[in-house]
């Protein structure tokens, strides 16, 4: 990469865990259109799973992954593993507080610190010009965002829309999880998220007016538990008191074993 640097060629980089589909691809078509080089980095990353998390199941597919980087035309890919990227205990760790409080940080103790970290190294080995994140994770993007500016990184953080299946559910290498039968319940999530986002367009002012109609939802579905609903400032996800200007709304299920999280944008009409 280093040659191409010094010949002026920009570089992008794709974070993923691999396990690719086309939400994934979607951020491979970004990268293509905005940088000379496209680098898609593969790696489970173990710091970022907790103790009764999915590490080890998490599902692992490098040739078929290859394929789909090779048809979307990325240039390389980085799948170290787990001793290249840890070659003994590491000491250092970012931690970005404030933003991992609330959603995906209050339910998963030290995700988003194994998150910050491992893209904190990517970024270095790589030194990418770009790096593209899903808004799906939109508290990852936030903090990653977040971090980038709060250690003069010279990446830029480029966020990219959910992808989704016909039926509205966002693409995930965990939907692979589901059966059938949970597969439909799992399109609810949305459709409970995309409720709130109208009422709010509505004029819906109060965020528990809005969490209480995505709960209503999904607990007509027998199949979701819910584990957090949640309203929140764009910028640092804290939960707003009143929705006066753009919020995403927040949520996460359990589906059996599988654990799968949403969001979408939302603003009160002016
Ligand atoms: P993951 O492999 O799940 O860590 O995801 C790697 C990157 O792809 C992250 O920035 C995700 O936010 C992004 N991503 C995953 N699923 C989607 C999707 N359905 N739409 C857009 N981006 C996604």
């Amino acid at each position: 990469l280093d040659v191409l640097r010094n010949s002026r060629k920009s570089i992008g980089l794709v974070p993923t865990l691999g396990a690719l589909h086309h939400g994934h691809g979607s951020l491979f078509e970004r990268a293509r259109a905005g940088c000379d080089v496209v680098v898609v980095s593969i790696f489970v990353n173990p710091l970022q799973f907790g103790p009764n998390e999915d590490y080890l199941r998490y599902p692992r597919s490098l040739d078929q992954d290859a394929a789909l980087c090779a048809e979307k035309g990325v240039d390389f890919i980085f799948a170290p593993e787990t001793t290249e990227m840890y070659p003994e205990t590491s000491f250092t760790f970012v931690d970005v507080t404030r933003l991992d409080q609330h959603l995906c940080g209050a339910h998963r103790p030290g995700h988003f610190r194994g998150v910050a970290t491992v893209v904190l190294k990517l970024l270095n080995i790589v030194q990418p010009d770009r790096a593209y994140f899903g808004e799906k994770d939109y508290q990852q993007f936030s903090i990653i965002r977040r971090m980038v500016h709060d250690l003069d990184l010279r990446s830029e953080i480029v966020a990219v829309p959910t992808v989704r299946e016909s039926d509205g559910l966002a693409a995930s290498s965990r939907n692979a999880y589901l059966s059938a039968e949970q597969r439909k319940a799992a399109s609810v999530l949305f459709q409970a998220l995309e409720a709130a986002r109208r009422l709010v367009e509505a004029g819906e002012r109060q965020p528990s007016k809005a969490v209480a109609a995505v709960r209503r939802i999904l607990d007509n579905e027998p199949e979701i538990r819910v584990q957090y609903v949640e309203v929140v400032d764009p910028v640092e996800v804290q939960p707003v008191a009143v929705i006066d200007g753009p919020v995403r709304i927040a949520g996460a299920v359990h589906i059996g074993n599988t654990r799968l999280i949403d969001n979408v944008a939302a603003a009160p009409k002016s």
